[in-house]
């Protein structure tokens, strides 16, 4: 792999003017390791204004001496180069933002400042490499330019980045790096919950996600990000578990990833037992974990919310999360459960439901775990989504109603709507105008504090009675 030439050409501007230039970072430690990096970085000893002059097609907008050129390249990572004047960062008082940035002189003062020695290379004709970065990626190890325990403590952000980089990379981290990550591991809580989650959202995308959270717990960073999920460590659960909540929780990570199932279905996978360690009633083979689903969407919520996610992410996999304990054995699924589970989470989320039922499954590490089982209750859920689970859907209108019982707009119509509608989702036969008008009719003698009831206690509270008179004989969970 070479430089491209838009980079080539940047580079050689820079040097018909006089100035050193050089590929650096993350683009030379890619080509070395023979993978497209994803985009390319320039360095030079020009300063921001003398390189605003040599290319006009650019802009400069950070104080941190980063000058972005616009090429006509049709690819996306070579659509903008950074060219980012040699600098020295001056004391990190806030172990988060160097307080002065200095231009530096040389290439190697440059280079010194970056975090990894793999990360710390710089190519023209030749290669720059003072701190053995060609060694490490051989060795495919993570290790700080200069002594690590100074290096997290100038920024906490870069005991982050080597977690996420040993997880892209599938590197190891160097045995210094490691203990010194273990020993900073608190001042993380300097860092912004945006840059943590960016970091958070490349360990889960990567292939070795579920080891990155195991880095996190193992260097006591998970105690900072996520420490509702360090409380799953060691907590022991029944006779139906082989491992405890925090390792089952890694291996349905892990089966996400292996099925290559999206970001959502894998934080859903990671949170879906959340709620267990607060909910766990009993010790040994008979304890219990009642209400663990609903217990932990409300974590997942307060968890990803705090890591500052979009609101639609968060109510998703919450959304996921909750309903993670549905009745999925095909034999006993009716078409009525099928219903009420497409109207709790939509259409829209079956599959990736399905998808953590799934991760939930194999991370058990049951011998006898049957996914392809889920798909017949995937298909059946498909059948019934035809079937009436909205009010829009009833063939009797609140129009009807109110001509029907010869009454005013008011609650009470959405009322009576609320309890065919409940009728109809038990049994979809129902819905045909005679039947709905004779039922109106009758309904029409209840107050609404009934019809409320009624609805309430078709579509609501007699599911969750279900669940849990299901969960106690089945799955205990
Ligand atoms: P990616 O492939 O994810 O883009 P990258 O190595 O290019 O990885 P960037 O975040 O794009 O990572 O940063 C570019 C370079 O800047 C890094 O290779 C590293 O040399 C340097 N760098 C970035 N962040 C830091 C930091 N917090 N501390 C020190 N050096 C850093
Ligand atoms: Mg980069």
């Amino acid at each position: 792999m070479e430089i491209p030439k838009q980079v080539e050409k940047i580079i050689k501007d820079l040097k018909e003017k006089n100035y050193q230039a050089y590929a650096v970072g993350g683009c030379v430690r890619d080509v070395l390791r023979n993978v497209e990096p994803n985009d390319w970085d320039v360095t030079t000893n020009a300063k921001p204004e003398q390189i605003k002059k040599i290319f006009p097609k650019s802009f400069y907008e950070n104080k941190f001496g980063t000058v972005t050129i616009l090429t006509n390249s049709k690819e996306n990572n070579l659509k903008e180069i950074e060219i980012t004047t040699y600098r020295i960062d001056e004391k990190y008082s806030d172990k988060r933002h160097p307080d002065n940035i200095k231009f530096a002189k040389t290439i190697e003062e440059d280079l010194a400042r970056r975090d990894f020695t793999i990360n710390a290379i710089a190519l023209d004709d030749k290669l720059i490499d003072p701190f053995n970065g060609q060694k490490d990626l051989e060795k495919k190890l993570i290790r700080t330019v200069g002594n690590a325990n100074n290096r997290f403590n100038e920024d906490a952000l870069r005991m982050l980045r080597a977690i996420r980089f040993a997880c892209t990379l599938d590197f190891s981290i160097e045995e210094k790096t490691f203990k010194a990550i273990q020993k900073n591991s608190e001042s993380i809580q300097a860092i912004s919950k945006e840059r943590i989650r960016d970091e958070l959202i490349k360990i889960l995308k990567s292939n070795k996600a579920s080891e990155g959270i195991n880095l996190l717990q193992e260097t006591g960073l998970l105690k900072y990000i996520i420490p509702e999920l360090d409380q799953g460590v060691g907590v022991s659960q029944n006779k139906h578990h082989i491992f405890d909540i925090y390792e089952h929780s890694l291996r349905s990570l892990n089966v996400a990833v292996e099925k290559e199932f999206n970001l959502e279905v894998r934080f859903a996978s990671l949170f879906h037992d959340i709620g267990k360690p607060e909910t766990k009633q009993g010790e040994g083979p008979d304890s219990t974990f009642y209400n663990h689903d609903y217990v932990g969407a409300k974590f997942t919520f307060k968890i990803l919310s705090r890591l500052k996610f979009p609101k639609k992410f968060v109510d998703k996999v919450a959304l996921l999360v909750k309903n993670h304990m549905f009745v999925s054995d095909p034999e006993r699924l009716t078409e009525a459960g099928a219903r009420r589970i497409l109207k709790r989470v939509g259409q829209e989320n079956i599959s990736d439901l399905i998808n953590l039922r799934i991760s939930d499954r194999l991370g058990m590490g049951r011998p006898k775990a049957r996914p392809y089982r889920l798909r017949k209750v995937e298909y059946l859920i498909e059948k019934v989504s035809k079937d009436p689970i909205s009010v829009k859907m009833l063939k009797i209108k609140g129009n009807d109603i109110m001509q029907l019982l010869n009454i005013e707009p008011g609650p009470k119509i959405g009322a009576i709507n609320d309890v065919l509608l409940s009728e109809v989702i038990e049994d979809p036969k129902k819905n045909t105008k005679q039947y709905l008008e004779k039922r109106t009719k009758e309904l029409n003698k209840e107050n609404l504090e009934k019809l409320r009831k009624l609805a309430k206690g078709k579509i609501q509270e007699k599911k969750e009675e279900e669940d849990l008179k299901i969960k106690e004989k089945y799955w205990v969970k």
